[in-house]
């Protein structure tokens, strides 16, 4: 191939010109985006940029230099307008066409909006009041707006809208958000999880109004659909986003939720997709998903290089998702695919005390992991150790018996609470009991290996695609964690894990 396309210019799109490099291709890569910049990141824009902490000079992916040296032939500030499948084309809103032998397509997502918020909905302007946040012109256009005085309203308390309420809250802003579901975040969280981090927002001053739907961004502020006016300067619509798929309109490629990708991310021969425009069938899961995670940008913008240049090796694309999300000194980190679970243990810390992992469940698998206010990647003594315990099939008496615990090595746990079964008073490590979670009988003592220790493994390995980490996130429980047999009572999955004995 001498002659390959990549629309978008961000993360997927940068990732994948910069594979293709890396593997030693060395013809012509065509890189268009439609935004003026050079590719840049965008979850600083809801955290350091919004906060003010950030200028906008340290979001750039890579510094001019390192982009040059790729020698790209950089369309920056035009739109692709559309596909010629047969013709091998991808037509510019300049009139040029582009011709291509292979095309990554990585256009990513943009706001949903709602009406009245200026966008030519013929519904209103917003009173120039609304904003969305998806680029560096939107996260300074708000940051300009908020501080102390100021009133903004936040609709939708998604990842989002839940990390701009904090910032705006910090920099203090009176935020109300609006959420039309009970408890924000539930179907990705869980009801428990979404509801310690409601509680966050109330703690911090902000005013969560969930239930509510909004109707429209009107004059003063935005209107419920009970006809309610909330007052507010300033409107975030934060209510999720659409594929930029429009571009393709008639091409022939399948759309729906975003572009339609086989397990190597192909959607037409020699054409692919990465990123959040992505909808690809993810093997590991055995279930199609499209992602709007960071990491997943790059990771499967790499992907697809190696598989557009090495059609006779593809790969199919089979990552662990990773995504991160800060709110006030909440750091959350989740591995794995947490949507549509159908069960939520926590496994280690406290709700009440927004410090903990979950472990979600589907079928009997561990779907994922989340941990709030666990360091990241972090290596403390023992860390090593960690990491090889559950691949190397370390089993949890060996550790309890070298009197280390997961976070200080040969320390004690720090004190009442910090035990996972929340048992009072010192906890050296723990044994191990599963109880049935619906009889509680008891289903194992002294069992194999440790669940904690997996979950260790799940949120500090330093890369979500690490071969023991897929193996860890997909085995199914009963072998992942400990021996547990299945209740013979209700035949039910035991979650529960009781601390018996200090074993020091
Ligand atoms: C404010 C914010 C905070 C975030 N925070 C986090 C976080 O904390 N953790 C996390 O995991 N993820 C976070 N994300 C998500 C993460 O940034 C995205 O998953 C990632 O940017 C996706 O990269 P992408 O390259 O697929 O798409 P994008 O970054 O959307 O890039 C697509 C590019 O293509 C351009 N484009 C679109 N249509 C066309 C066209 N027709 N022609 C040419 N160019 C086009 C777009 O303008 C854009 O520049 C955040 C996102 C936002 C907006």
């Amino acid at each position: 191939m001498k002659q390959l396309v990549v629309v978008g210019g961000s993360a997927a799109g940068l990732a994948a010109a910069e594979t293709l490099r890396r593997e030693g291709y060395e013809g012509t890569i065509t890189l268009i985006g439609d935004e003026p910049y050079h590719p840049y990141d965008r979850p600083p824009l809801s955290k350091q940029i919004l906060g003010g902490q950030w200028e906008p000079d340290r979001v750039p992916l890579r510094a001019p230099a390192d982009l040059d040296a790729l020698g790209l032939d950089l369309r920056l500030g035009v739109a692709a307008t559309g596909l010629d499948l047969a013709g091998r084309t991808v037509a510019l809103a300049d009139g040029e066409r582009v011709p291509y032998e292979g095309l990554v397509i990585a256009t990513g997502v943009r706001p949903r909006r709602l009406p009245g918020d200026g966008n030519g909905d013929g519904n209103g302007d917003g009173g120039g009041r609304a904003h969305v946040l998806r680029t560096l012109d939107d996260a300074l256009a708000l940051r300009d707006r908020l501080g102390p005085g100021r009133r903004l309203a936040v609709v939708g308390a998604g990842f989002l809208g839940a990390e701009a309420a904090a910032v705006a809250r910090g920099l203090g802003t009176d935020v109300t958000l609006l959420e039309p579901a009970p408890v924000p975040l539930a179907p990705a969280v869980g009801e428990r999880v979404g509801r310690v981090l409601a509680q966050a927002h109330h703690d911090h001053g902000v005013d969560l109004r969930t239930g509510v739907m909004v109707a429209e961004v009107a004059d003063g502020g935005v209107r419920l659909a009970d006809g309610t006016l909330v007052e507010a300067d300033e409107v975030l619509v934060a209510i999720g986003s659409v594929p930029n798929t429009g571009w393709l309109e008639g091409s022939g490629l399948t759309l729906g939720d975003g572009l339609e990708c086989d397990e190597y991310s192909a959607a037409a021969p020699d054409v692919y997709g990465a990123g959040d425009v992505a909808r690809w069938h993810n093997p590991l899961f055995g279930m199609a998903m499209r992602i709007e995670h960071r990491t997943n940008a790059t990771e499967q913008g790499m992907a697809v290089a190696r598989n557009l240049l090495r059609p006779d090796e593809r790969r199919p694309f089979a990552p662990v998702p990773y995504f991160w999300s800060d709110q006030y000194d909440l750091r959350i980190q989740a591995h794995g695919h947490l949507r549509g679970h159908e069960e939520v243990a926590i496994v280690e810390g406290a709700l009440e005390e927004r410090k903990f992992l979950a472990v979600y469940r589907s079928g009997d698998r561990v779907a994922g992991v989340l941990a709030v206010g666990m360091p990241r990647r972090r290596s403390a003594p023992g860390g090593r150790r960690s990491r090889r315990g559950p691949r190397g099939g370390t089993r949890w008496g060996s550790w309890c018996r070298r009197g280390r615990n997961r976070f200080g090595g040969c320390r004690p746990w720090p004190g009442p609470g910090n035990c996972r079964a929340g048992r009072a008073g010192p906890c050296y490590g723990h044994r191990h009991e599963a109880r049935c979670h619906r009889c509680t009988r008891r289903q194992d003592d002294d069992a194999g290996e440790c669940p904690g220790a997996l979950i260790d493994v799940l949120i500090r390995s330093p890369g979500a695609s690490a071969p023991g980490l897929r193996r860890a996130v997909t085995r199914p429980i009963a072998t992942t964690s400990t021996r547990r047999p299945r209740c013979p009572t209700t035949a039910s999955w035991a979650v529960s894990w009781a601390c018996s004995t200090p074993t020091r």
